[in-house]
């Protein structure tokens, strides 16, 4: 059965023929393409330093068919950028989630992050020559890129404490300070930094103090310190850079939007980006539920004379997992939708809810499936460890689990009090009255 035909009957009146026939081709691509070359990849990536010097061969032979296929630059929504292939946030969603199965997927089609969201950047707030210089060879997939936000002294989560200095010296501007966890800033192929920081520390409003600035990666004065892991995990050639920088100094035309827009960048830009991630993480989980499955059916391995399927609580496993699965999809599709019918900020809701729930869905998927391997599900030879390490980082990369509650609690709150004890009241008031009505005496509540 085809990818087009596992649609939630939900939002099937919203897919195109055209994005159902690139998903099939996608799901295809993804099965017979990007899965096996898993480990010729990590083969001719290598082991030590080289790791960070090599592109291994095989992505370009990935790009090259995904490229052939028209499998190239779906994420950029067709309602608001020219530049991309032509598919509603909806549509992509739905493909990310099959690119979410692999991890060669993403970059193969050219929709891989951070890059996805710094072209989202500087397609919609880039000038001409920003675009010329940067966003074309970031579309063609000749080069990468990283957002630099999260510093090593602050809590980043709050961004009105990022300290990097961007100080306006004539035609330049001079920047010092340090970044952590700047995705991507591995690989060589990275020439192109989107750094956050303080311009103007003496504006009143902490919403208007940071700014967005583009950085060659080369440029002098930039020390890329060293590689930091994820449960032990590298991503090499990705990576995610310590990064510090002493008197760095660029071009005033490097300023993105101008001075003082910063919040509105990381804004704009993180919005569709979410749901992107949720729905590769979806995939992911099935992708994890397809090796529970094939694992509790391997006659090979029976415990006490049966295979793990024969087993009630690991059939139960199972059902949760779909259950679970789906329902995550649900709301990270409606979420796309809402995006689609409006924008990322009249999201913010269906966003959030995307954002905390599918780690969390995707951590439970993979644990039991972890669990039915035993020892195996640990090592390296499941994609099973890897896919719950990138996915427990989830729940704090780009924004912990709080701070998205915190927010979403607030709205939800602030949203429907007035009219919820309202209505409580009246209703309240209206039982008394029949209750009068009909002979009975009143309650006596304090509620
Ligand atoms: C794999 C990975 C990739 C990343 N890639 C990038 C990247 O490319 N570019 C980039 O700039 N950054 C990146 N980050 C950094 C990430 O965005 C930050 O780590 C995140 O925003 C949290 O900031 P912090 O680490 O400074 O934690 P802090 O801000 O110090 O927060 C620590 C903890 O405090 C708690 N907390 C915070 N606020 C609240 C609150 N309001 N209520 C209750 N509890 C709260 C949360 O539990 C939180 O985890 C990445 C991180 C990871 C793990």
């Amino acid at each position: 059965m085809p990818a087009s035909s596992h649609i939630p009957l939900i939002v099937q009146p919203f897919v195109s023929d055209r994005a159902k026939h690139t998903l099939d081709l996608v799901e295809q691509f993804v099965d017979n393409d990007c899965i096996p070359a898993e480990p010729l990849f990590q083969a001719q990536l290598g082991q030590g330093e080289r790791r960070w010097t090599t592109n291994p061969v095989i992505m370009d032979s990935l790009k090259a068919k995904a490229r052939s296929l028209g499998l190239w630059n779906m994420f950029l929504p067709k309602n608001r950028f020219s530049e991309g292939a032509g598919f509603t946030n909806l549509e992509y969603g739905l493909m990310a989630e099959y690119l979410g199965k692999s991890k060669l997927a993403s970059e193969a089609t050219n929709n891989a992050a951070p890059d996805t969201g710094n072209m989202e950047v500087l397609a919609k707030y880039g000038n001409e020559a920003q675009k010329r210089e940067w966003l074309v060879p970031l579309l063609e997939g000749k080069i990468r890129s990283a957002f630099l936000m999260t510093e090593p002294e602050v809590a980043s989560s709050d961004a009105t404490n990022i300290q990097l200095s961007i100080r306006r010296e004539g035609n330049e501007y001079v920047l010092n300070g340090s970044k952590w966890w700047s995705s991507g800033a591995g690989d060589p192929r990275c020439q192109i930094y989107l750094v956050m920081g303080r311009s103007d520390p003496s504006q009143q409003d902490p919403y208007r103090q940071q700014s967005v600035i583009l950085v060659p990666a080369n440029t002098a004065g930039i020390t890329v310190h060293r590689m930091l892991s994820v449960y032990g995990y590298e991503d090499a050639p990705h990576g995610h850079g310590q990064i510090t920088f002493e008197n760095v100094r660029v071009p005033v035309s490097a300023m993105v939007l101008g001075e003082g827009r910063g919040f509105e960048i990381i804004q704009g830009r993180l919005g569709p980006g979410r749901i992107h991630i949720a729905m590769r993480t979806i995939g992911a989980s099935e992708r994890a539920l397809e090796w529970l499955i094939a694992r509790i059916n391997d006659d090979r391995r029976k415990t006490f004379g049966q295979n793990l399927s024969a087993h009630g609580v690991i059939l139960e496993w199972v059902a949760r997992s779909r259950i679970e699965i789906d329902a995550a999809r649900l709301i990270v599709l409606n979420a796309a939708i809402k995006i689609d019918q409006g924008d990322a900020k009249s999201a913010l809701k269906e966003i959030a809810q995307a954002k905390v729930l599918v780690p969390q869905t995707a951590l439970a998927v993979i644990d039991r499936a972890i669990q039915a391997y035993g020892a195996a599900g640990v090592c390296q030879d499941t994609p099973l460890a890897h896919m719950w390490a990138m996915s427990r980082a989830l729940r704090i990369a780009d924004g912990p689990d709080e701070v998205h509650l915190l927010q979403l609690g607030r709205r939800e709150n602030r949203a429907r009090k007035d009219a919820i004890i309202a209505k409580m009241d009246w209703q309240r008031t209206e039982a008394q009255r029949l209750l009068v009505v009909a002979g009975f005496s009143p309650t006596k509540s304090h509620l």
